[in-house]
């Protein structure tokens, strides 16, 4: 029998929001241990830790936490039709499988913006990039240990199709310990990008057909866009070293570090919301190489050093029908939080009375000063049953809101907002791993597979070991 490794251990995730002390910790080595463990808690409560990178309380537990970091392997198959598969260990860093695929000259179908994550962790939250599907949706095959409903003995499944593969691919965790995934890889690719400055929406959204990599962050209180226009360029081609090497530097020591430490110092040091205000109306968008083109390894160009300084973000989707209405609501809401303008007329007066939020955000006028980009990204449409952007026949566009401010409390204020109204006007759908300050009431109705989920992972799960507190509340509330 395989023993706890550490009790009473305190783990603290990445964003510094979460905290929590299970009282049995495993990292066991093969699937015997993991199966042994399964049994030995068949009457408790299991979660499974990654790389502890998600804001979300999905990985808390009092009870037994599972980490899966000896489960790192990456094999490679090729297949009758010349193509590459990866099979992945769950606890394996993302980082780690990319380094392993690229000896192959092969690389992940898509990627989000920091490679930090375990590939199972990744998946369990539907971690996404820009122009792609998220990570769930390429998942083929998945290793599970979980209960067997009949006997209630721990067991391996294989989800290779149907329902059950579409649960597995994003079940935060809820399904039971993945053990492996499989996955085809695709060949090394280049992206080329190239900075440029947008006055509207429109002039971003045009751009979309022949930049279909692209991403773009609204600059707040000068409300004019940065588009990082991307695309895989026809023929293979490299910048010049040199301007490559300088690139890299600026990008690292200008925007990764410098605009970080800026923003900091703005926030947590001089806290002054009108230098805030200052800086991102005059000062930013000088600061950004614009309208020269770069090329480079996929793996480098869609990756930013965005964990080298502890933030807290909330992440919206909204599907592409409503982006134009979402965008210039988030714009007014962000201005009367920011105390810039009063809820007093036009389309924000009419949206939020309709749902009984005008007074609401009255309350809130000039309470806090929004103080990063917002960040827009394009999510296909998941073969999925629960992630973010599935069930629908068009693209999502998912909206990022980090804060640096300590204590959170006012950007908590701000998010919960955004996501009360955006719910309810948009459609909008909550990033499974970030801030998620809505309850299951308000989300039933915008996943039309959950009951199929619940189902399936009732058959994982009978007892419901793999729950906690915070599936129970956003999941499985009304069961
Ligand atoms: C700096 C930063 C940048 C980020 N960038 C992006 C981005 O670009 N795009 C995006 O979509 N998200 C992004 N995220 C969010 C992040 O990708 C997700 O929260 C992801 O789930 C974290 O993976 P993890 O390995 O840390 O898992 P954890 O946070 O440790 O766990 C997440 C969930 O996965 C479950 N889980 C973990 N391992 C297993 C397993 N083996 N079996 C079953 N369940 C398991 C856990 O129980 C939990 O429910 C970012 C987060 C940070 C901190």
């Amino acid at each position: 029998m395989h023993h706890p490794l550490r009790s009473h251990h305190l783990l603290t995730n990445f964003g510094g929001n979460i905290r929590f002390r299970p009282q049995h910790f495993y990292a066991p080595t093969s699937e015997r241990e993991v199966l042994d463990i399964l049994d030995r808690h068949a009457n408790a409560k299991i979660r499974v830790v990654g790389s502890l990178h998600s804001w979300s309380p999905a990985v808390v537990t009092d009870d037994t936490l599972v980490d899966m970091r000896h489960f790192r392997s990456v094999q490679l198959q090729r297949s009758a039709d010349g193509s590459l598969w990866a099979t992945v260990g769950g606890g394996c860093r993302i980082k780690h499988v990319l380094r392993k695929l690229r000896l192959h000259r092969v690389t992940m179908p898509s990627i989000g913006l920091i490679t930090a994550q375990t590939i199972a962790g990744a998946i369990s939250t539907a971690t996404h990039g820009s122009g792609k599907h998220s990570l769930s949706h390429y998942v083929d095959e998945l290793r599970v240990a979980a209960y067997d409903p009949a006997t209630g003995a721990a067991r391996v499944v294989v989800l290779s199709d149907g329902d059950e593969r579409r649960a597995g691919r994003c079940a935060l965790g809820c399904m039971g310990i993945i053990l492996s995934v499989r996955f085809r890889c695709i060949p090394l690719y280049d992206v080329a990008e190239t900075i440029v400055a947008c006055t509207t929406l429109d002039e971003v959204l045009e751009g979309e057909g022949r930049f279909p990599l692209q991403q773009f962050y609204l600059i707040p209180h000068l409300w004019s866009y940065l588009v990082q226009r991307r695309l895989v360029p026809r023929e293979p081609q490299r910048t010049r070293p040199v301007f490559l090497g300088l690139y890299r530097a600026w990008w690292l020591l200008g925007i990764d570090i410098g605009l970080h430490l800026v923003i900091k110092l703005l926030v947590t040091g001089l806290g002054s919301p009108g230098a805030t205000r200052w800086f991102y109306r005059h000062i930013l968008t000088r600061l950004v190489v614009k309208n020269a083109t770069v090329v480079d390894r996929s793996e480098r160009m869609l990756v930013m050093a965005h964990d080298l300084f502890q933030h807290l973000e909330i992440e919206l989707f909204v599907p592409a029908r409503n982006i134009r209405r979402a965008a210039q609501f988030v714009r007014s809401v962000i201005e009367v939080f920011a105390g810039t303008m009063s809820v007093s007329t036009g389309e924000i007066l009419s949206d939020l009375a309709g749902i009984g939020m005008v007074e609401e955000l009255r309350h809130h006028h000039g309470s806090y000063t929004h103080h990063y980009p917002i960040t827009f990204r394009r999510v296909l449409v998941d073969d999925a049953l629960i992630a973010m952007s599935a069930g629908t026949d068009e693209p999502w566009y998912a909206l990022s809101f980090i804060t640096f401010a300590q204590p959170h409390d006012r950007f908590l204020v701000l998010a919960t907002f955004l996501a009360r109204a955006m719910a309810r006007l948009f459609q909008a759908r909550l990033h499974w791993g970030k801030v998620f300050p809505l309850d299951g009431a308000e989300i039933e109705g915008s996943y039309p597979r959950l009951a199929t989920f619940r189902t399936i992972c009732r058959q994982f799960d009978p007892k419901g070991v793999f729950r906690n507190t915070f599936t129970d509340r956003v999941l499985f509330g009304s069961e």
